[in-house]
């Protein structure tokens, strides 16, 4: 948990405080590697899953637009992929390229994928309702302005949502999304999720200020938003007991982590993993992350 805290650490301090529009570079896959390595429970203790493969559901009814939908108890896992910013930064691999970005869209067109929300992702937790045959759900995090001016309108070529984690205290910034963006988004099918007010570190703050920070990010949202704001990820992956229990105690209802892996059923709803998706992955490397549970 330290080492993986650290490595986080490491990889967030390069997001937020060199972003994308600097020279930083760092060699995050590295540090992920690293991180996969140093934990390989995340994968092994993993029962092998058959989740989002070939499904049989019968769809007697349904018309060629229509996709298949499968319970949700019938998916034992599904991805969750996150990104950061969306532009060209060279040797950043935390900023993915517009092209590459299209590029695993379009593979996941082609491949039957469809994106979910949180919302049904909630549902997917309590093994209720359906789901597309190939779920994935999509995130950014901190709220960048490009997650608008690029990554929208190529998820929206792909007929696709996300749902961004903005920092709070970020809004209407320099480089950031502005509050009319985010209302557009969240009017147009994106969730926008709570990821504090000011992007600290979680664990070391005391108990009160974790409390500011998660409130105030949350009434602020929900304020600009006029609705719910009901799902949060940590800064930098970073969060202990005392930290879950402030995202509870604040009614998210969903928490996701930087921890590798897919979501599988019946996961702790507040410790949710998800699949890093970085600048020249490769449509290979991302294929296999997709197509594989336990990657
Ligand atoms: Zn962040």
């Amino acid at each position: 948990m330290n080492k993986i805290t650290l490595l986080s650490f490491m990889l967030s301090f390069l997001i937020v405080a060199a972003g994308c529009g600097s020279q930083a570079g760092g060699n995050a896959s590295s540090a992920q590697a690293t991180a996969t390595t140093t934990k390989p429970t995340t994968a092994a203790d993993a029962p092998a899953s058959v989740a989002a493969g070939p499904s049989s559901a019968t769809a007697n009814s349904t018309t060629p637009l229509q996709q298949a939908r499968v319970p949700a108890q019938d998916i034992s896992a599904l991805p969750v992929l996150y990104y950061h910013s969306v532009n060209v930064e060279q040797d950043n691999e935390l900023c993915m390229p517009p092209n590459q970005l299209r590029e695993q869209m379009n593979y996941l067109k082609e491949h039957g994928y469809q994106t979910i929300s949180p919302a049904q992702m909630a549902s997917f937790l309590k093994g209720e309702g359906t789901l597309p045959e190939h779920p994935v759900l999509i995130t950014f995090d901190d709220g960048y302005a490009n997650n608008y001016t690029d990554a929208y309108p190529i998820l929206q070529e792909f007929g696709f949502t996300a749902t961004v984690f903005m920092i709070s205290g970020a809004l209407d910034s320099s480089g950031f999304l502005s509050t009319r963006q985010i209302q557009e988004l969240s009017t147009n099918g994106w969730t926008i999720g709570g990821h504090t007010k000011n992007h600290e570190h979680l664990p070391q703050l005391d108990a009160a200020r974790q409390a500011q920070e998660m409130r105030d990010s949350k009434a602020v949202l929900e304020q600009k938003l006029g609705r719910p704001v009901s799902v949060f990820a940590y800064p930098y992956g970073e969060y202990n007991a005392q930290v879950k229990k402030a995202v509870q105690d604040d009614g998210y209802a969903l928490a996701f982590t930087t921890e590798r892996g897919w979501v599988k059923q019946g996961a702790d709803p507040l410790l949710l993993h998800r699949v890093y998706c970085y600048a020249h992955m490769g449509l290979q490397e991302f294929q296999r992350r997709i197509q594989n549970p336990n990657y």
